[in-house]
């Protein structure tokens, strides 16, 4: 099923939302009476996808998929740390319960998280979040400093805060585990224009623990009995 692809340009208020859900259902099922049944049964997505808060990112739309096609977690700036329970949780339960083949970090250009973080202005409690992207940017000053225009060394970091993200997924027990197991799952990095809306994939793509040096490699689970 393909949704009408269709652009608001007028406001959007509280009431116009449940006006259009109930829009929504009813074309939905005028195309499609068994649509809700179908997706009532059950989620079975084959990805995990981890993006941006931004509003102007989301993943089923840019990717032309549908509701049950993508598991999401979103934040702001698609940080990927090991100290977030919240996306440990969501990568547990897509890689070990839903078994997704692929997991992908998406970024993109634009994103006014790692703008933020490049800057030294104060907004608060995110700031701490941001930090997680300031480290990112400490790993890789020699290559950002050198480029002089502002917004290609923004776009430089989103990039490299998407691979940082890469990584960091392939260095978590769950994703070594999965792999120790002999277990297919892709671990990608993507970023998306906001100009242009087409989406790059940065060939960070990890099938393997391969690449991780030793410190970040976990023995398997029977180690633990040991
Ligand atoms: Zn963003």
């Amino acid at each position: 099923m393909c949704a009408k692809v269709e652009h608001h340009t007028h406001e959007i208020t509280y009431e116009g939302l449940l006006q259009g859900n109930k829009d929504w259902v009813a074309a939905t099922l005028a195309e499609d009476p068994a649509y809700f049944d179908r997706l009532a049964a059950g989620q079975k997505p084959p990805v995990l996808w981890i993006g941006c808060s931004d509003s102007r990112v989301p993943a089923n739309q840019i990717t032309h998929t549908n509701p049950g096609d993508i598991f999401v977690h979103r934040n702001i700036a698609n940080v990927v740390v090991h100290t977030d329970m919240n996306m440990l949780s969501v990568l547990d339960y897509a890689v070990n319960v839903l078994e997704v083949q692929h997991v992908i970090v998406c970024g993109h250009y634009g994103c006014g998280g790692v703008q933020a973080a490049l800057g030294n202005k104060q907004y608060g409690i995110i700031d701490n979040w941001l930090r997680n992207i300031k480290d990112t940017y400490r790993l890789h000053y020699h290559e950002l400093d050198i480029i002089s225009d502002e917004k290609k060394r923004s776009d430089r970091l989103v990039e490299l805060n998407v691979m940082e993200g890469v990584f960091n997924l392939t260095k978590t027990s769950i994703v070594q585990n999965r792999w120790g197991e002999g277990k297919k799952l892709g671990v990608h990095g993507w970023v998306y224009s906001l100009e242009t809306g087409l989406i790059k994939d940065l060939q960070v793509t990890s099938n393997s623990g391969t690449h991780i040096s030793s410190v970040f490699k976990m023995d398997g689970q029977d180690s633990k009995k040991a």
